[in-house]
């Protein structure tokens, strides 16, 4: 591939953008890669095209290299499916919904669940047929509150997403482990720096989660690293180890109730006063139960499951930091106290939970003979942070949601954790059966029965992720490409006119020809200033600069990313570059 500068569609700019914040978003506009054509909407500029094409074909090879299935689904869809799976509301303004000419409700694909159950449902018949994982590379809308950062966020972006399908438990976590490992070499190859963490399922439901997080200061997620292990987790899923009991920071004992009877919002406030109480410094028992979660656990359960109280009207901002930490857990609301039906179906209905990404179960058996934990009041400690732990443990500890750096690890016990900021670049899920119970997708067992199969669902954002490289590897001069992702493998420059440029434009023609990828600056009425402010600008690892010693039959290599610069003949230049 020869590119010829002269004839590209490629401007550089001197100057910074006015509105570009972070340095991918701002080199990446002004080394022409991308053009800003829509609120958080870019088109791709040839440059962009190349690093993105790379960056596609790099994850297309891992996933097919695991046994992966490429598919295209589309991204204008009826409304339908995403009714039946409930995230038509769970995403709420987030997705771009629209009707057609007849005014049947459509929407702009945010993910693809619903499609990809729907179609093994529509294709598979047997236990045969499984284990199977379908991907696709494919644009996504999200209309995002605030698209920001160039690529970072877009509305209209590339993801590769990737459906698996396995009967049991045991073939979900095979699947799961083999994306986490293809995402692991796919974003080694793409010369990121990144850390794995454990993370909420958000709207996608599910349980297990995990985000591969690119380290950068511009990165909008916050997460926390071990000192001592590699344990690492997003803040908002993080849990930290209690505190010892007769530590001065520990909070006291959580108290354990057989509830006696269904309970009534008076007889959780008699409760409350009587006994235990989580809550703000100042608030009433019966402020805080209009604020609080209690958390609920099913005697011989093996997941602690939650039951949220509230009143209608209020503190959704809570709950969005409720729902943000118990996302994996299942949220039990329940649906069966006829005094207050608006705690499910206002305020506190599956909606709002949902919305906020947490899996939500509707079991009125939980109102009754269970098990209350309640936190315990503590001076200046909101009551979610007391009760917002992931897991609720048997003596009755509770682990806490609040992190601090300096926290010790809850993997080692022994490090500390420190915090640090990240861009998710992917991000992988056991959903479970959320989606082939939504649709009732059953196949043929071997013994005749029916099964259900259960869902893995694993993300990257592609386009993201030309801009995480970018916020990686640049310095003030301009992108430094790593070679495995870089538009082209050498950027040759004639200095001058004359013989310089036709010498160029051979040892392009020849490099082309040997299978490199060339860019030729073969500009007339450009300085050779110029064109050098552009090779630092745009990023290729390497230069070849034709100028006045091609005289005497030598040009120079440049390094983009070490400096330095050598003096070669043109037939050297051809040997290290082959
Ligand atoms: P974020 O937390 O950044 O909003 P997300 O958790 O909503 O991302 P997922 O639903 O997990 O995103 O989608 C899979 C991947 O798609 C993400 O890991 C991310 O790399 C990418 N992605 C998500 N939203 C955007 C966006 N608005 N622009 C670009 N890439 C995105
Ligand atoms: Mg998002
Ligand atoms: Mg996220
Ligand atoms: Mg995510």
């Amino acid at each position: 591939m020869l590119l010829r500068v002269s004839t590209l569609l490629l401007r550089t700019l001197r100057e910074d953008p006015a509105d570009a914040e972070v340095p991918s978003h701002r080199l990446l506009l002004r080394a022409g890669y991308v053009r800003r054509a829509a609120p958080g909407g870019y088109t791709w500029l040839p440059l962009g095209k190349l690093v993105l094409d790379r960056i596609t074909a790099i994850v297309r090879d891992e996933m097919t290299a695991i046994g992966d299935q490429e598919v295209h689904f589309p991204a204008l869809l009826p409304a339908e499916p995403y009714r039946t799976s409930g995230r038509w509301t769970e995403y709420g303004d987030d997705i771009f919904t629209l009707a057609d000419r007849k005014g049947a409700e459509h929407l702009l694909a945010p993910t693809h669940e619903e499609l990809a159950a729907l179609l093994v449902k529509d294709l598979f018949t047997s236990y045969r047929d499984f284990p199977v994982t379908l991907f696709q590379i494919q644009t996504k809308f999200r209309d995002e509150a605030r698209p920001r950062a160039g690529l970072l966020r877009g509305r209209e972006f590339l993801m590769k997403d990737a459906y698996s399908f396995d009967l049991d438990a045991a073939g979900l976590q095979a699947a799961y482990d083999r994306h986490r490992e293809a995402y692991q070499r796919i974003f080694t190859r793409l010369g990121l720096d990144f850390t794995v963490v454990h993370a909420m399922s958000g709207a996608m439901g599910g349980s297990a989660s995990e985000e591969f997080l690119a380290a950068t200061p511009v990165g909008e997620d916050t997460y926390v690293g071990c000192t001592r292990c590699d344990h690492a987790a997003n803040t908002e899923a993080v849990v930290t180890r209690a505190p010892a009991a007769g530590d001065p920071d520990a909070h006291p004992p959580i108290e354990v109730h057989d509830t006696p009877e269904t309970p009534t919002i008076a007889s959780l406030v008699d409760l409350a006063n009587d006994r235990v109480l989580a809550g703000r410094t100042g608030w009433t028992a019966a402020d805080t139960l209009k604020n609080v979660v209690l958390t609920v656990r099913q005697p011989g359960a093996e997941r602690a499951e939650l039951l949220v109280i509230g009143l209608p009207g209020d503190r959704e901002v809570d709950l969005k930091r409720v729902g943000a930490v118990l996302a994996p857990a299942t949220v039990a609301v329940f649906d069966d106290w006829p005094a207050h039906p608006e705690l499910v179906r206002g305020y506190l209905g599956p909606q709002i939970l949902a919305k906020h990404g947490v899996r939500y179960l509707v079991d009125p058996r939980v109102v009754t003979g269970t098990t209350w934990l309640t936190g315990a009041n503590e001076p200046g400690r909101h009551a979610t942070d007391v009760v917002c732990g992931r897991d609720f443990l048997p003596d009755g500890t509770i682990e806490a949601a609040e992190v601090r750096p300096g926290d010790s690890c809850s993997a080692c016990g022994d490090g500390e954790l420190t915090l640090r900021r990240g861009i998710e670049v992917g991000h992988i899920f056991q959903l479970g059966r959320r989606y082939t119970d939504a649709f009732a997708v059953d196949v043929l067992g071997p013994e005749g029965k029916p099964v259900r199969p259960t869902m893995g669902c694993y993300g990257i954002g592609v386009s993201r992720a030309v801009a995480a490289v970018a916020e990686q590897h640049h310095d003030d001069r301009g992108l430094v490409w790593p070679a495995a992702v870089a538009p082209c493998d050498v950027h040759l420059v004639s200095a001058g006119k004359g013989p310089q440029l036709d010498a160029a434009l051979e040892l392009g023609a020849r490099l082309a020809a040997a299978g490199l990828r060339v860019l030729v600056d073969d500009r007339a009425h450009v300085s050779a200033g110029v064109k050098f402010t552009d090779v630092e600008l745009i990023g290729i690892p390497r230069a070849v600069v034709v100028g006045r010693r091609l005289a005497e039959g030598y040009v120079e290599l440049r390094d983009r990313a070490g400096g330095e610069r050598t003096e070669l003949s043109v037939e050297d230049v051809v040997a290290r570059l082959l």
